[in-house]
């Protein structure tokens, strides 16, 4: 399945309103821009306004004075009389009314008549005939000139009598002039009054104009009208669109900061993680789910939940193998049970249709009857394992710790298992000598070591046809453990199958392995044994030199050492005696001939009970009676509540419990029930006849 992208969607979302974004700063911009313009012309236009009439302003007082001057009948006299005392006197005194640095008078032929004039000025007689020609018809007038001593403003006027105030009735009797210097007290007092910056502009240079003023033009113009120089007011604009323009810069500068790293977070944030989620999805990505799970928030949740269902799913493999597996060993097992089984089956049936057909001579009867028990025997052990197996699966096996003497425990076994070697095998067996004889006594669970030992030297005496097989202990005071080792020269195990050998129903497959049989839970058992005494099993091997088998368990030595358990003795010799009648209580019918059988060999008497209360009666009817052989599992009244109900009246009656029942459980709780001793089914015509012999030794 290909995962459809989301980054790009996701990118174009932001892209597009980014877009949407931009536009609406744009237009905002251009709208601010817009006032910006509309704004500052109104100002310039208003600035050029007010300029122009502060001009005019600054101006009234002269020309008011020179329009009284030159309404004055006095004045149009004195252009006659040219009396230049009457004129220091009047008008030559006015300068300082005028605030002006010349003053001048023409007849009315334009001829110049007198002046007065401040040192500012020197030059004497310079207005233009053009001039006075142009007061003809205005009356009064002011225009700009350029004199060596600079720029000067001068106000005329023509001369009339006082009856012409309007200077439209009379022809002019002459002309009057005044004049200042733009000097820069002067444009100091301007400033002032215009609350601006005044500069002359000359020529045609332009001024650079910034958008933090606003400026306007004055055009100084001549009597001809021809601009003479221009005066440039610059007045501070203090609506700052600068600001708002810088703002709007930032908004968009901080706009696409902005995108840059919503981009670059959406990425780390959202798209990265959904992309790992993708990989994992798509092919399980191990490092996908290592980086999930450091991102934030729900992603890691999420890295988190695929790990478990990862590790869930290994699990579920494991387990689904693990299913396969035990199904194939079990049908393994059963192949391997129903071979097993068979094969002494089919000796114990063939052999004995021999015996039951054939004529035979002694020597060869003697032979298929030994086939016969063995073959029993051998199913006997196979149904043991299986049973064994099933309880410690069930958890029924417990410890049942006592004091030991590991010594004769060892020894004993030396002696039972010496016997069983085939003849046929040349093998050298032998117990590895200990340094550490000293400690007799231990605490442990005698029945399981022992298993443990027999189960590990059979498995040597079986898998090896010559050489040795050996076994023995040894006390590790220092780590406090008992370490047990069985060791033989037999065909070995390849080291990858050390671990799967102490599994049950594993064997290796080999010929040996094949020929020797077995169902491959003697191992398995031991295993469970060991560890269940909080010991260790291991194995040490090298294909075709041999195997070394070692388990350890935990030291534990008894307080009291002088408990220490005496070997038991070999058989001793049977000597059968007159011991009177025994009572057999059995159910079935063959094992009862077999008993009869078996005691006809001692010719001891024997009386039958088919069930637990049959026994008890003859017991009660029959004083003779000196020991009863008690089957556990019977109609009407079992073994256990015969025992209790014969003990009730015949306290000192010897009662052995004969049984089917093998574990080592039932064999404790027949002990506790008050039984003599137990025998388990098949009888060992041996055993049981030491078994008599030595519950009437115990009665005597
Ligand atoms: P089995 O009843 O098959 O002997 P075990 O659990 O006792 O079952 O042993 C499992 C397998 O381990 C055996 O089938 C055999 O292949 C191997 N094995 C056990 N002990 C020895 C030994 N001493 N030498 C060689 N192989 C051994």
């Amino acid at each position: 399945m290909t995962i459809k992208k989301t980054y790009p969607k996701i990118l174009l979302l932001i892209v597009s309103s980014s877009v949407f974004f931009i536009l609406l700063y744009f237009s905002l911009y251009y709208y601010t821009a817009q006032a910006e313009k509309h704004v500052y012309r109104d100002s310039m236009k208003q600035f050029n306004n007010e300029i122009n009439e502060l001009l005019v302003l600054n101006s009234k007082p002269i020309f008011t004075t020179i329009n009284n001057d030159t309404n004055w009948d006095e004045f149009v006299n004195f252009t006659k009389t040219k009396d230049q005392h009457w004129y220091d006197e009047t008008i030559g005194n006015e300068m300082s009314i005028y605030q002006a640095d010349y003053m001048g008078v023409y007849d009315t032929d334009k001829n110049f008549i007198t002046h007065t004039a401040t040192s500012k000025i020197k030059s004497i007689d310079f207005v233009p005939k053009q001039a006075m020609i142009q007061l003809n018809k205005s009356g009064l007038s002011r225009f700009y000139m350029k004199l060596p001593e600079g720029l000067v403003e001068v106000f005329g006027a023509s001369i009339h009598p006082s009856n012409d105030p309007l200077k439209n009735k009379t022809k002019p009797a002459g002309y009057f002039f005044v004049a200042r210097v733009l000097d820069i007290p002067f444009f100091i007092d301007l400033q002032k009054l215009t609350s601006s910056d005044i500069s002359v502009l000359n020529g045609t240079k332009e001024i650079i104009k910034g958008k933090n003023n606003i400026y306007t033009e004055i055009d100084l113009k001549d009597s001809q009208n021809n601009i003479v120089s221009k005066l440039l007011f610059k007045r501070k604009f203090d609506v700052y669109f600068e600001n708002v323009t810088n703002i709007l810069y930032l908004i968009i500068f901080a706009f696409f900061a902005n995108l840059v790293i919503d981009l670059i977070y959406t990425r780390k944030l959202v798209y990265r993680p959904l992309d790992l989620i993708a990989q994992v999805l798509e092919n399980g990505d191990k490092k996908a789910i290592e980086e999930l799970k450091v991102t934030t928030g729900e992603f890691s949740s999420i890295g988190k939940l695929f790990e478990e269902h990862s590790i869930q799913e290994k699990e579920l493999i494991k387990s689904k193998l693990k299913a396969e597996e035990s199904d194939k060993l079990k049908s393994t097992f059963l192949a391997n049970l129903s071979h097993e089984i068979r094969t002494p089956m089919n000796a114990i049936i063939g052999f004995t249709d021999l015996l039951l057909t054939t004529e035979l001579k002694k020597g060869e009867r003697i032979e298929y009857l030994k086939i016969i028990e063995k073959s029993g025997e051998n199913l006997i052990s196979i149904i043991d394992d299986l049973i064994e197996m099933s309880k410690i699966d069930a958890h029924q096996v417990k410890p049942n710790y006592t004091t030991v003497n590991l010594e004769s425990c060892i020894k004993e076994l030396y002696e039972t298992i010496k016997i069983t070697i085939p003849k046929s095998k040349n093998i050298d067996f032998y117990i590895i000598e200990n340094d550490e004889s000293a400690i007799h006594n231990v605490i442990t669970d005698e029945i399981k070591i022992k298993q443990i030992i027999v189960n590990l030297v059979t498995n040597a005496i079986k898998f090896t046809e010559e050489g040795s097989v050996a076994f023995g202990y040894e006390i590790d005071k220092k780590n406090a453990k008992i370490n047990f080792t069985i060791k033989d020269t037999g065909p070995g195990i390849d080291k990858n199958k050390y671990k799967f050998v102490f599994d049950r129903f594993k064997r290796v497959d080999s010929e040996i392995s094949n020929k020797a049989g077995g169902l491959g839970l003697g191992l398995a058992i031991s295993k469970a044994y060991v560890e269940m005494m909080e010991g260790t099993i291991s194995l040490d091997s090298e294909v075709g030199k041999g195997s070394v088998f070692s388990f350890s368990i935990p030291l534990k030595i008894p307080k009291d050492q002088k408990d220490i358990i005496q070997l038991s003795k070999r058989k001793e010799v049977f000597v059968a005696k007159d011991i009177g009648t025994i009572l057999i209580a059995e159910d079935d019918n063959i094992n009862f001939l077999l008993f009869q059988k078996i005691m006809q060999l001692k010719k001891y008497k024997i009386i039958r009970a088919v069930n637990g209360q049959e026994a008890v009666a003859i017991c009660q009817n029959n004083p003779d009676i000196n020991l009863v052989l008690m089957d556990i599992k019977m109609p009407v009244m079992d073994g256990f509540e015969a025992l209790e109900k014969i003990k009730a009246f015949r306290p000192e009656l010897l009662i052995i419990a004969q049984t089917a029942y093998a574990s080592v459980e039932d064999q404790k709780k027949m002990q506790e029930a008050g039984f003599f001793d137990h025998i388990t089914k098949p009888i060992n015509k041996e055993i049981l006849f030491e078994m008599i012999n030595k519950a009437f030794q115990n009665r005597s």
